[in-house]
């Protein structure tokens, strides 16, 4: 690396903090304009020689990595869970999940995006055709803090696997995460094609309109709008992965037990901070009661506290957008059976279980992000269907039940479902991830996550002279005749 292939050093700096202690975790630059155009640049220098390697010489090189991270991953998961507060058991979670996206990316790039012969057609049958994905260049990645290695990965790793360089701008609240994982690919590979760059919301803003490929950004979807427009003003093209109410549904034949235990963790896990975590359930009648009881024993058990399962909230200005959901649900008429109002200062939520909330209230209809949780009675399976799909966001979604899995499954109005699980679908590399509606657009993993880094190069090569000769100003009015005789003896008979 020469000087020039790194950020312009800072002339501001700011700290990332332990949320459970208000400790220092560590001090980082401001990169202003300047420092993320540099950064660009750089990687559009790399990008050359990213993409020279090809498939075989970038999977040795990210399998290098993915070794680096392997056996490293106590190290990051302590950082991880020094940023942002939750649990290390839950850091190391998040971070075997990365490896094992980083990995399928890596070994499946080729396969996925590599030029394929496709059918000419039969008015073509004359052309060989073929597609191929090819890199975009340079990538811009805008990361959360709540999974600040998983989520991010999600596009880092199909990015690069793509044949992209990549500059990534943590979240303010993880930023040493994301310089982790800059420096380790740094070692490994010995090149910065991926680098980080770090600051406020000013250095997203920067990088929107830094002149990169493609941004990839996950967050909420008020600041998803706000890239969205700054991406406007350049075409630049955007995949929005941003917030979720997910909806969990119990049906009559569901294993009670199970689905109680699914529904707290995914309501409660990572404090509540999961984009695609459960915010809402909605259980059949026969068996709300023992659906109830069961949850509300087994969350009355967990406690959010330091070194619990159950971490702090990482943005303390979360805490009062959480505050004026239960708030807003007991005051028309809701009751916390577990938890309940969250005292002022506090920077732990504990799990709250809802209930009787009316279905257009805050606690229903908007991202909550904290460790509550609201459920309903419903009278059938229609109505759970129905009000499942009421809400503006449309990220992941549960279901619980033994024989209609699948029937309830294809009728949500999601990204993504787990059937008797809950989040299975995240851990699937081989799964498209990503929502509709206000959750955002485009998708991360699988091999439509790694095409969302790339742009399809068509190819039709022509093998031998058409029968009919269309394209050219010679075309005879015998041969026009020929052509719509044709069509209608392909297409203007039979049923189907
Ligand atoms: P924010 O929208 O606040 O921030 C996301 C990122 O955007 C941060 O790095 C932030 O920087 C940056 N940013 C802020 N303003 C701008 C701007 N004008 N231009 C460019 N970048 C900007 O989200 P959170 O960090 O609070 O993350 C939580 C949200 O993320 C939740 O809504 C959650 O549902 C969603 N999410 C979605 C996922 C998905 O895959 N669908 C997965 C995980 C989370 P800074 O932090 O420095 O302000």
């Amino acid at each position: 690396m020469t000087s020039t292939d790194a950020p312009a050093p800072a002339a501001q700096t700011f700290t990332s903090l332990d949320p459970a202690t208000g400790e220092v975790v560590g001090t980082h630059p401001v990169h202003d304009v300047a420092a993320v155009d540099a950064a660009v640049a750089t990687a559009r220098r790399q990008a050359e020689w990213w993409r020279a390697l090809g498939f075989d010489g970038r999977k040795q090189a990210l399998v290098r990595w993915r070794k680096g991270i392997a056996r490293r991953m106590d190290e990051l998961a302590a950082l991880m869970s020094r940023e942002t507060g939750k649990p290390r058991g839950d850091a190391l979670l998040e971070t075997a999940l990365a490896v094992d996206h980083l990995a399928w990316a890596a070994s499946h790039a080729e396969k996925v995006l590599r030029r394929r012969s496709v059918s000419p057609g039969l008015l073509m049958v004359n052309q060989a055709a073929s597609v191929e994905y090819r890199p975009l260049g340079v990538v811009g990645v805008i990361g959360p803090w709540n999974y600040p290695v998983f989520t991010p990965m999600g596009s880092i790793a199909y990015a690069l696997a793509a044949g992209n360089a990549v500059v990534f701008k943590p979240s303010e609240y993880t930023p040493g995460v994301g310089e982790w994982l800059a420096a380790t690919f740094r070692e490994t590979v010995g090149r910065p094609v991926l680098q980080v760059v770090t600051g406020y919301g000013e250095t997203g803003a920067a990088l929107t309109a830094s002149g990169v490929d493609k941004i990839a950004f996950t967050g909420s979807t008020a600041t998803g709008k706000r890239v969205m427009a700054a991406c406007a003003e350049t075409l630049t093209p955007v995949v929005i992965e941003a917030g979720g109410k997910d909806a969990l549904i119990v049906a009559e034949d569901a294993d009670v037990a199970e689905a109680a235990e699914a529904a707290l963790w995914g309501a409660a896990a990572n404090a509540g901070q999961t984009c695609a975590g459960v915010e809402r359930v909605y259980v059949h009648d026969r068996v709300y009661d023992e659906f109830l009881e069961e949850l509300v024993s087994q969350a009355a058990r967990l406690e959010a506290r330091p070194g619990g399962q159950v971490g702090p909230i990482t943005m303390p200005s979360q805490v009062d957008i959480i505050r004026r959901h239960i708030d807003d649900a007991l005051a028309r008429g809701g009751r916390a059976l577990v938890g309940g109002p969250v005292p002022e200062g506090a920077r732990f939520v504990q799990p709250t279980v809802l209930v009787d909330v009316p279905e257009d209230s805050a606690a229903v209809q908007e991202e909550t992000f904290g460790p509550t949780v609201t459920v309903a009675r419903v009278a059938s399976i229609d109505e759970a269907i129905e009000r499942a799909n009421g809400t503006r966001y449309a990220l992941g979604s549960t279901v619980f039940s033994k024989e209609q899995g699948m029937a309830i499954a294809e009728r949500l109005r999601a990204g993504m479902t787990a059937i008797n699980g809950v989040i299975s679908f995240a851990g699937i590399p081989t799964l498209p991830f990503g929502g509709v509606g206000d959750s955002g657009f485009g998708r991360i993993h699988g091999p439509d996550g790694l095409r969302e880094f790339t742009y399809p190069h068509a190819i039709a090569r022509q093998r031998f002279k058409p029968a009919i000769a269309l394209t050219t100003f010679r075309r005879t009015a015998r041969e026009e005749r020929q052509l719509a005789k044709v069509v209608r003896g392909l297409y203007g008979r039979g049923r189907s």
